[in-house]
């Protein structure tokens, strides 16, 4: 006989996880069912590993600057494989910690690919499982492009896996994910090209964080070649790799070569058919503001749909789906706007609302724009020190603040009070209002003029 539950949600991230638990705690009997590892992309091969390397090379950079403090030099080169054996110990007590939570909430952990098989069925190996509410959570994976030789290169998830350390490194793309890889290698020692598509990297980020990036990334030593497109990948008789671009352009000498071009749903193995569904042409589940397809009972949640690809995203849609369906909160919905996000750069970003060139769109002259740049105290002991930038994007004639950018150190800290504030509406005259908080960077935001 069929298993029968009130929630089945297909994949076992961010999204997946905290709906089901949601939807139990409201007392629904639900079911999740995860092809690979639990925890997603976000525990395995995304925001968690990345953190944890992110800080392991911010130490690598205080480390080469803690003489300015007097302390005596430091060893700088770092134990790879330890390293990696650490965060691999810390991301198994998060995955023990997700099993633990799930027991607790009594929801059912299936262990296998699911497949439509009828709007409310799916198939898991040889079981067919059914509810009324099925939400697809299945995320999604980082795109190779179909190049000659591409298969010698590796994707985040390849870097995730890396056994050692790479010498001369080469990452192809200028999402965050690509500048991420690069700062951090970069900043572990090893000799780092960054090539992209356009003039610029991180081209949908407000132009003061991708321009001062570039220079923070051209003033660390990292070789940034732009209008730089691969067209094939060769291995050389030394074992090395050379990358030839449609510019007739080629780079040698690469130990490591990785790809951070985009990523793409998880949605051609879901059968979306036997749902009565059809993906968009990129793959993505097409759904309305509650997460609703269009076949009644199916939502979707998260990467999936293609929207704001961050975790907290698909975790509050998530539990506001599962408050919706079973907390009697019939206008629970995700608010998609000022939605926070940071880059783990050298030195990081932090961004909410928007642009200006957004807000140039939407708001013509009616703007005001507050932007400073300084060098924070931490660096100004530095032989190199990396300069902060902060911009305020507000409506001249209501004073509303609709954009905070931020780069510099701290910057993933600061944000998210901020976006708060600006989440309430906050005009220039609140942030004018608080007293700054001496001697920080964050300070620099409320003393704007
Ligand atoms: C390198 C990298 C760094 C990132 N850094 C950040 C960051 O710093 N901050 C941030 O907010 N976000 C970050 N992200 C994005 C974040 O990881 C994703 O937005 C988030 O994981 C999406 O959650 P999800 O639930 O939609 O999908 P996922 O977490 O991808 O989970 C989907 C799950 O579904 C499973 N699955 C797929 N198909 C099926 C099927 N048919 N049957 C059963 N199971 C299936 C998969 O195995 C997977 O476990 C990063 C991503 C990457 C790649």
């Amino acid at each position: 006989m069929n298993k029968k539950y009130d929630l089945i949600a297909i994949g076992g991230g961010s999204g997946g996880i905290a709906t089901v638990n949601k939807a139990s705690q409201w007392g629904a009997k639900c079911a999740l069912v995860e092809a690979s590892t639990l925890g997603g992309t976000c525990v395995n091969v995304g925001c968690v590993p990345k953190k944890i390397t992110w800080l392991a090379s911010e130490q690598a950079l205080l480390l080469k600057e803690a003489s300015a403090f007097g302390f005596p030099p430091a060893a700088t080169t770092m134990n790879w494989q330890s390293f990696v054996s650490h965060r691999q110990a810390y991301i198994k007590k998060l995955h023990q910690a997700y099993e633990k939570k799930l027991l607790s909430n009594q929801v059912t952990l299936i262990q296998g690919l699911a497949r439509f098989c009828g709007p409310h069925q799916l198939q898991v190996g040889n079981d067919i499982i059914e509810a009324p509410h099925i939400v697809i959570s299945t995320g999604g994976k980082p795109t190779l492009p179909p190049l000659p030789g591409a298969h010698l290169a590796i994707d985040s998830d390849g870097f995730f896996a890396l056994q050692s350390l790479p010498k001369r490194v080469a990452v192809l793309g200028a999402g965050y994910i690509a500048v991420e890889l690069a700062g951090m290698l970069n900043a572990l020692g090893c000799d780092t090209t960054l090539a992209f598509r356009h003039e610029k990297v991180l081209r949908k980020f407000d132009v003061l964080l991708s321009d001062r990036l570039i220079q923070a990334y051209t003033q660390q030593g990292i070789v940034l070649k732009a209008h730089h497109v691969p067209k094939r990948l060769d291995k050389m008789p030394d074992n090395s790799l050379s990358i030839t671009f449609e510019n007739d352009q080629i780079l040698t000498g690469f130990d490591c070569v990785i790809f951070a071009v985009g990523r793409h749903p998880n949605s051609e193995q879901l059968n979306l058919i036997s749902a009565g569904l059809v993906p968009e042409k990129n793959g993505t589940i097409g759904v309305d503001a509650f997460q609703n397809t269009r076949v009644s009972g199916i939502y979707a949640i998260g990467d999936v749909t293609g929207r704001k690809e961050l975790t907290p995203v698909a975790i509050k849609a998530g539990r506001l789906l599962a408050a919706r369906l079973f907390g009697n909160q019939p206008q629970s919905k995700l608010n998609y706007d000022n939605i926070p996000s940071v880059v783990f750069s050298h030195p990081p970003i932090g961004t909410v609302g928007l642009t200006e060139q957004e807000a140039k769109d939407r708001y013509g002259d009616d703007l005001r724009i507050y932007q400073t740049q300084f060098t924070p105290m931490s660096q100004s002991f530095f032989a190199h020190p990396q300069k902060t930038s902060m911009k305020l994007i507000t409506v001249a004639s209501t004073d509303k603040v609709i954009g905070c950018h931020l780069i510099g150190d701290g910057a993933d800290e600061m944000l998210q009070g901020f976006a708060l504030a600006i989440t309430m509406g906050a005009t220039k005259a609140d942030f004018d209002s608080v007293v700054a908080i001496h001697p920080t960077s964050a300070e620099e935001l409320v003393t704007l003029t």
